[in-house]
């Protein structure tokens, strides 16, 4: 049996797992896709302090990957499907996809978040032909040509950013009249002669043939539509936590799991951490301090297991 289970190598899970394993736990992280969460998708990391110059997301996680290997954590790919905790011993649990199942004392959840749909016509049918929810990835595609990113929060506004180095014309759809995302980023879009900003606006239809050519949408103050070419449509309205393989009592009705400030669930030796966890504030940087806050509280359950 294990020591502490991690299921996620994000930032969050990795930090987990460098505190872990510096305190002499027998640590497992599981996780679905490869180490690095969501942030090896984005272009450039400006806010991680320690670096003058903005790094590419991809490098500053193999980085925290490497770190946890060189202090020998085990990382194995897998899906997990479910946590038990075992009443009898205190144990947990965890099922994979396969049909197998690892035990451990503690679990820290660091599986995060996955991006969420506009769920409007042609998403799904131009996905990878002109629909896309990573810019790093396919903005090289659209060289010259017309994009259009929807979302006003700080990730479409830094991938508009992005997409101004290959796109001739960015779009950048948001339903409200104001962006949602940090003031340094809201000041680039505005100044960018690339960016044009559709405010109150709603997607309602993603328009192609073999391939995107169009988006419709519609003012939400005058219900006026309009149709306006593009060549791709980049998606970025938030995420949504993956949670589904916890039982609902853990969360919070966004999906998110309830923690205290030990990032403690409710179940003892469960914790959670970074965005799969209620009141995240979605920065690297906390991912990282909720999993050496979790892996370091694990570390004294554990103490505390064994009096
Ligand atoms: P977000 O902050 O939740 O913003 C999502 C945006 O999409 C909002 O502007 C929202 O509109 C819009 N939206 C949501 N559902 C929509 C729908 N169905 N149709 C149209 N628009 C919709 O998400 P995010 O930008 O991905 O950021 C997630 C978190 O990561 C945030 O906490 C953010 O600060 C953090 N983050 C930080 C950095 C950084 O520090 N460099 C970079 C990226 C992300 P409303 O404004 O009307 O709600």
């Amino acid at each position: 049996m294990k020591d502490l289970i991690i299921i996620g190598a994000g930032p969050g899970g990795l930090t987990a797992a460098i505190y872990g394993m510096r305190a002499g736990l027998d640590l497992l992280v599981i996780e679905k896709f490869s180490p690095g969460g969501q942030v090896v998708n984005t272009y450039e990391v400006e806010n991680y302090p320690g670096f003058v110059d903005p790094i590419p997301g991809w490098e500053l996680v193999s980085s925290m990957e490497n770190q946890a290997r060189r202090l020998n954590a085990e990382i194995i790919s897998a899906d997990v499907i479910a946590i038990q905790k075992n009443t009898a011993d205190k144990s947990f649990t965890v099922s994979l996809a396969d049909g197998s199942t690892h035990t451990s004392k503690t679990v820290i959840i660091a599986s995060g978040a996955s991006y969420r749909n506009l769920n409007v016509p042609g998403e799904k049918e131009y996905l990878g032909r002109g629909v896309s929810y990573c810019a790093t990835c396919d903005g090289a595609f659209y060289k010259d040509r017309i994009t259009a990113v929807v979302g006003g929060g700080d990730t479409a506004l830094e991938e508009a950013l992005f997409l101004t180095r290959f796109s001739k014309k960015v779009y950048l759809i948001h339903r409200r009249e104001q962006f949602r995302g940090q003031k340094i980023l809201q000041d680039r879009v505005l100044q960018s002669e690339k960016i044009e900003p559709v405010y109150n606006s709603v997607i309602t239809s993603i328009n192609g043939e073999g391939g995107v050519t169009s988006f419709t949408a519609k003012n939400v103050s005058t219900e006026e539509e309009s149709t306006i070419p593009v060549d791709g449509v980049f998606i970025f309205i938030g995420f949504v936590p993956n949670t589904q393989f916890l039982d609902p009592s853990l969360l919070n009705d966004r999906g998110e799991i309830l923690v205290d400030m030990q990032m403690a669930t409710s179940v003892p030796g469960m914790y959670a951490i970074g965005d799969v966890r209620a009141d995240s504030k979605r920065q690297i940087v906390m991912a990282c301090a909720d999993g050496a806050t979790a892996a370091l509280n694990a570390y004294e359950y554990l103490q505390q297991l064994s009096c």
